[in-house]
């Protein structure tokens, strides 16, 4: 096997973790998977096909491109992208049934003007990134009702639902009845209106009305401190030993020498590095699992490489090491692996690179 560094994606993981939060969004709502971003690295199709095969009802991408790769892939279930330039083509996305988001004037216009399209009006409810400002609210909605466009959702996006209690919460979802009360007064009743992230969906039940989207819970991460679900890390990423060297005290390891040994011991070469998205972060501070132990990372993270100080643990090359995984108690999670890094586990998942080869287990699925 040539293999030395893989991320295995657990495609049971994937269907339970739909099933589950399928089953905790309100009684009538879809689920929305958001795929973005390759599947949040997980890799986009076996991601999608398997949601969809498990409860999910609705796609969700940022960009036209990822959009039509799906169509181009053979799905046709319900797919939502919503960031792109006001004048982006168009044309191609309304042709292949994709749903729109909307949140200035100008996007409402240029996409009307091409063609037939199904629209989901964005509104600023308090996040203050994408949507329309709250000022605009009616006029857009006004410009909706007498374009040639089928207004098929109405939302927003929550600035603070992993944060319980948190007084934006409620002051967003009153925002989010009063544009619809809005949009219901110009005619507008779309047929799905959705608010809740992954946060939103195992917290917030206020906020889930037609469609939830879930994005970081869908990959198994519980996206609320302290708050258990009952979700399954998806990805495990894992590396072979490609050298191993005895080395005695005192010796300096990678660059600068940032990690001295203070006794007789064992260098482990991991072949992944930051370009493969193992933070440079973690360089001196993180860990990973070697022989069922926690080893820590000695020294520098290097570009393509780092090292691991393995003690007198009896490692011989092609040995696995686990950098993180599902089950906290065999290898460092993600979660883990985010807090060396100062980050979101987001961040580390998305942050895997292209170099890095997903391989899948689990539920079978179509290739392609
Ligand atoms: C990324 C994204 C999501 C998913 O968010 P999670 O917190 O990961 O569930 C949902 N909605 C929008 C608009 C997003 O951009």
């Amino acid at each position: 096997m040539g293999i030395v560094a893989e991320a295995v994606v657990d495609l049971d993981a994937i269907a339970h973790n739909t099933r589950l939060l399928a089953g905790l969004a309100a009684p009538r709502a879809g689920t929305m998977v958001v795929v973005k971003a390759n599947a949040f690295g997980h890799g986009v199709l076996p991601v999608a096909r398997t949601a969809l095969a498990n409860g999910a009802s609705w796609l969700g991408v940022t960009s036209i491109a990822e959009a039509l790769e799906l169509r181009a892939a053979g799905i046709d279930a319900p797919v939502l992208a919503w960031l792109y330039a006001h004048d982006d083509d168009f044309a191609g996305a309304i042709r292949a049934g994709v749903d729109l988001s909307v949140s200035t004037a100008e996007h409402l216009a240029a996409i009307a003007a091409a063609g037939p399209a199904n629209v989901h009006l964005k509104v600023d409810t308090g996040l203050t990134r994408n949507g329309v400002n709250w000022a605009e609210w009616p006029a857009l909605v006004e410009a909706a009702a007498a374009l040639r466009v089928n207004v098929r959702g109405i939302w927003s996006h929550l600035a603070s639902a992993d944060d319980p209690g948190n007084p934006s919460i409620m002051r967003q979802v009153d925002r989010f009845e009063e544009a619809l009360a809005i949009a219901g007064k110009s005619g507008i009743t779309p047929e799905v209106r959705h608010l809740a992230n992954s946060a939103g969906i195992v917290d917030v039940p206020g906020a889930h009305y037609d469609l939830v989207r879930a994005g970081l819970a869908l990959y198994g991460v519980e996206p609320v401190d302290g708050v258990i679900a009952g979700l399954r890390r998806a990805m495990t990423l894992r590396a072979r030993a490609i050298n191993v060297k005895r080395v005695p005290s005192g010796i300096g390891v990678s660059y600068l020498h940032q990690y001295v040994t203070d006794r007789e011991t064992t260098m482990v070469l991991v072949p992944v590095g930051y370009a493969d998205g193992v933070p440079r972060l973690l360089s001196n501070r993180g860990e990973v699992a070697l022989h069922g132990e926690r080893r820590p990372i000695a020294g520098r993270v290097a570009m393509d490489q780092f090292v691991v100080d393995a003690g007198d643990l009896p490692v011989a090359l092609g040995d696995e090491i686990v950098l993180f995984g599902a089950d906290p108690a065999a290898a460092p999670t993600v979660e883990e692996w985010a807090a060396w890094a100062q980050t979101n586990p987001h961040e580390i998942l998305t942050g895997i690179g292209a170099r890095v080869p997903r391989t899948y287990v689990g539920q079978e699925h179509p290739h392609g």
